[in-house]
C-alpha cells in the first residue's frame, strides 16, 4: 500500500489564529473570569476539549443569542466562524468582556453583505442551515434569504431586480459556480461574489488533483467541521472514492487490503498530531 500526504491540508491560517487568541487569553491574568465560547472555537473535538481542560466554558447545541442569555458575567470568545454584530451589541449591553477570534475571511463576507443590502441588492447566501458561521450572517438581516443547496431553489420565487449570490466560506467553490448558473434562470440580473476562502479553495483543488492518481482518500476531521465534509463531498463528484474519519482509532473500521494507494488529507481544523497518528497507523498495516 502507498500512502500519498495531499498538500496542502490540516491547519489554515485563521484556525491557527483563533487558537493563538485563545491560549493568549487564557496566560493573560487580565482576561476577567469565567471565560465562556460561544460555540466551538473551531469544529474539532481534540482542539475543544484541551482549552475545556484549561478552564474555559464551552457553551454548544443552541443558537448564539441563547447561549448568551446563559452567561452574566466574565468574558465571552467569539470562535472562528464569527457572530452577528446584534450579539457583539448584546454582550457588550451585559457588561461582558468580548474577545472576538473571527476569521478574517468571515469578516470581509460579513462587510460585503452589509454593502450589497446598502446597495439596495437582493442578497441570497449560499451555506448550511444552522451552521455557526451562517447563522453569524443571517444575524446581518432577515432580508438575507438563504439557499441551502439546488432543492431550494425550486422554491426561489423568480426575481428581475439587482441581486446578489454570496457563500459561506468553507462551501466547494465548484457547487459555488453550478448554483449560481442554475439561480440565474431565474434571477437573470443575478451577480456572484465567490467568498471560498483560499485555504479552503487550495485543499479541494489538492484534491480534484488526484483524479486517477489514488484510489482511496481518507478525509481526517470533525463530523461537524463544514471544510471537511466538503472534502469528502468533493473527491466523490470528482470520481475518487472517499472516506471521512476523526481520527486513527476509525480506521479500524474499513477493510484497505484491495487498495494500492491512498491519499491522505484533513480538513482546516484538524491539528497535524491526529494526521500524523493516522498516517502512522495506516503505515503499520
Ligand atoms: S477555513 Fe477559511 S474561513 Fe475558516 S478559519 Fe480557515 S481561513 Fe478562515
Amino acid at each position: 500500500m502507498r500512502i500519498v500526504t495531499i498538500q496542502p491540508h490540516g491547519f489554515c491560517g485563521g484556525v491557527v489564529r483563533a487558537i493563538r487568541i485563545v491560549e493568549r487569553a487564557l496566560a493573560d491574568e487580565n482576561t476577567i473570569k469565567p471565560i465562556y465560547m460561544l460555540g466551538n472555537i473551531v469544529h474539532n473535538k481534540h482542539v475543544v476539549r484541551a482549552f475545556q481542560e484549561k478552564g474555559i466554558i464551552v457553551l454548544d447545541g443552541l443558537s448564539r443569542d441563547v447561549m448568551l442569555e446563559q452567561i452574566e458575567e466574565g468574558t465571552i470568545i467569539i470562535t472562528a466562524h464569527g457572530a452577528s454584530d446584534k450579539i457583539k451589541s448584546r454582550a457588550r449591553e451585559k457588561g461582558l468582556n468580548i474577545i472576538d477570534a473571527t476569521c478574517a475571511c468571515v469578516e470581509k463576507t460579513h462587510a460585503l453583505v452589509k454593502e450589497k443590502l446598502y446597495q439596495g441588492y437582493a442578497v441570497y447566501y449560499y451555506g448550511k442551515k444552522n451552521h455557526p458561521e451562517t447563522e453569524g450572517v443571517l444575524g446581518i438581516s432577515p432580508a438575507i434569504i438563504l439557499v441551502t443547496g439546488a432543492d431550494d431553489i425550486k422554491a426561489l420565487p423568480a426575481y428581475a431586480g439587482k441581486a446578489v449570490l454570496t457563500n459561506q466560506t468553507t462551501m466547494s467553490y465548484n457547487e459555488v459556480r453550478r448554483l449560481h448558473e442554475k439561480m440565474r434562470l431565474k434571477i437573470p440580473q443575478l451577480e456572484l461574489v465567490d467568498e471560498v476562502c483560499d485555504a479552503t479553495r487550495r485543499r479541494q483543488e489538492a484534491v480534484i488533483a488526484q483524479k486517477g492518481e489514488i484510489d482511496l482518500l481518507i478525509v481526517v476531521g470533525d463530523p461537524l467541521s463544514n471544510n471537511t465534509r466538503m472534502l469528502e463531498e468533493t473527491a466523490e463528484k470528482n470520481g475518487i472514492k472517499a472516506i471521512q474519519i476523526e481520527d486513527e482509532s476509525d480506521l479500524d473500521k474499513y477493510d484497505f487490503s484491495g487498495y494500492e494507494t491512498i491519499g491522505v488529507t484533513a480538513g482546516a481544523s484538524t491539528p497535524e498530531t491526529i494526521i500524523d497518528n493516522v498516517i502512522a497507523s495506516l503505515k503499520a498495516r
